[in-house]
């Protein structure tokens, strides 16, 4: 039996655009952070697949690396009252951590795909 053919995907834009990292057009989540049982365009069994806490660490690393760098740089430049830190860096780790949770478990999917970290799964 010949296996179908799959263009190579970058696994960065796969996962930036969390899309399956087999044939980059699949969508990989059914919600906000579910990765569905398999690709709906390609059929890759995704039911092996588990970033764990990698996504949390780099998200608490470049979310942090982001906040207390600018918190840091408005503290000496404007020295304002602690409310308008908190007014302004709370939603921005919100943001932050919201916002990146999606694409970068996207991206490590992709990446355990790509150098077959799990067996079965690339
Ligand atoms: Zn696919």
């Amino acid at each position: 039996m010949v296996e179908p053919f799959y263009p190579v995907v970058s696994p960065f834009v796969a996962g930036l655009r969390c899309r399956c990292p087999r044939c980059g057009e699949g969508a990989l989540y059914q919600g906000f952070l579910t990765v569905r049982p398999a690709c709906t365009r390609c059929g890759l069994d995704y039911g092996k697949v588990d970033s764990g806490d990698g996504p949390a660490v780099f998200i608490s690393m470049i979310a942090g690396f982001i906040v207390v760098g600018l918190a840091l740089w408005t503290e000496v430049r404007f020295e304002p009252p602690l409310w308008v830190h908190v007014l302004l860096w709370f939603p921005l780790i919100l943001i932050l951590s919201l916002g990146l949770l999606r694409p970068l478990k996207a991206l490590l999917i992709a990446l355990q795909y790509r150098h077959k970290v799990i067996e079965g799964f690339g």
